[in-house]
């Protein structure tokens, strides 16, 4: 059968990490398993990568959030672990709704500054969606926006949330999506905003994606408002198989759950927080909590996040065999995929399978 081409290739700029290898060769990653359903996934990933031999030592460490002088906090050996390997695997974290500890998934992305979260999506041959050949990249700003965790209320039944755009960390995720288009080879860039309402502060990310874009002549920039992009997206996605999509944070979130939805849903989908030291790689999705613990998990989109930190690691060969794997469990019927893609395996034997396929 013909090879199975690395499908997420395009998820780094080459040459970003400087981490050095231990003397027997191996690097060392620092592993957080995440609640829910981050330990089954993360069981799966260290299964495949032992039986792959790939060269990477995991440490694990503990994120429980601590509350120091009333904010959100790491543990230290946490941080210290990152600093020092400059590379994580995560799984999710589940944050309460409406009271308790700030997220400790924004709390990581703040701590190693991951200004630019890149998000893949592209359909998996041998799995039907009515959507096919969707292949899209957007990069989320990760930093601020309405993530700012400014809210007061102003008076009782009145509340105010700020959203926070500031020039400098536009410039950043803006820049970053430049130097991407070019290293992938599509020198498109798309922003996607919403200036006509929110003038000011979408109407900042606009003109400084404007100035950004003087630097990169040989790269060109569109605009479109989000509303618009919806729409677009779900109408015909292979519009946007040649541009990288740019844009603030909350509509990130939402456009890349969205793309999930296109492709067969969030077990599919991986990411990589990327910060000028530090590299977070995680699944789009979150903790699952209604079928943690039960088995059925699909660690599809993990595995594709550790692909994505593997080739940030130049560990190409090592990510294009895990992929393969992968993508040919996937398509070799329902009998080996996970509840979420209309199968009947385990997260046991869909992790077997794919190692039976390495
Ligand atoms: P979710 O992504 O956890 O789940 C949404 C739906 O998708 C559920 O039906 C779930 O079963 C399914 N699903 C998700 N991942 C799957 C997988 N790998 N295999 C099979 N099915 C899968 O979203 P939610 O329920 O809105 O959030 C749950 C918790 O996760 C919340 O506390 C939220 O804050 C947190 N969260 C964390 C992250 C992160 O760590 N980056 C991201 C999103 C949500």
């Amino acid at each position: 059968s013909a090879p199975i081409a690395p499908r997420w290739a395009r998820t780094y700029i080459a040459g970003q990490f400087t981490g050095k290898k231990n003397t027997n060769g191996t690097y060392t990653v620092t592993l957080i398993e995440g609640d829910g359903i981050g330990p089954e996934i993360s069981q799966a990933v260290k299964d495949i990568y032992s039986a792959a031999k790939v060269p990477i030592e995991w440490e694990p460490v503990d994120v429980t959030p601590l509350l120091i002088d009333g904010k959100t906090t790491l543990p230290q050996p946490a941080v210290d672990s990152v600093n020092k390997n400059l590379v994580a695997l995560k799984g999710p974290l589940a944050t309460p709704v409406g009271k308790g500890h700030t997220s400790m998934n924004l709390t990581l992305r703040r701590t190693f500054n991951l200004f630019a979260n890149v998000r893949p999506c592209k359909s998996i041959v041998g799995y039907d969606t009515p959507y096919e050949n969707v292949d899209t990249v957007l990069i989320r700003e990760n930093t601020e926006g309405e993530y700012s965790g400014i809210e007061h209320t102003i008076v009782p039944g009145v509340v105010q949330s700020i959203k926070l755009i500031t020039k400098p960390a536009s410039e950043k995720v803006i820049r970053y999506g430049f130097e991407y288009a070019k290293s992938i080879g599509k020198p498109h860039v798309l922003v996607v905003h919403k200036a006509s309402i929110m003038k000011l502060s979408d109407g900042l990310f606009v003109s400084t994606a404007k100035e950004v874009a003087k630097e990169y002549p040989d790269v060109t920039l569109d605009f479109e408002l989000l509303d618009n992009t919806s729409l677009k997206l779900t109408a015909d996605p292979s519009e946007y198989k040649d541009v990288v999509m740019v844009m603030p944070n909350l509509y990130g979130d939402i456009m890349s759950d969205l793309s999930s939805g296109l492709i067969g849903g969030l077990g599919l989908t991986p990411s990589g927080n990327m910060g000028n030291k530090v590299s977070i790689f995680e699944a789009v999705h979150g903790s699952a909590p209604d079928i943690a613990g039960k088995g059925l998990a699909n660690p599809t989109a993990l595995l594709l996040s550790s692909c994505m930190m593997l080739r940030h690691m130049s560990l190409n060969a090592d990510a294009d065999k895990i992929e393969a794997a992968v993508l040919k469990t996937i398509a070799s019927g329902p009998e080996n995929r996970t509840g979420d893609l209309k199968g009947t395996a385990s997260t046991s034997h869909f992790t077997e399978q794919v190692i039976a396929n390495l």
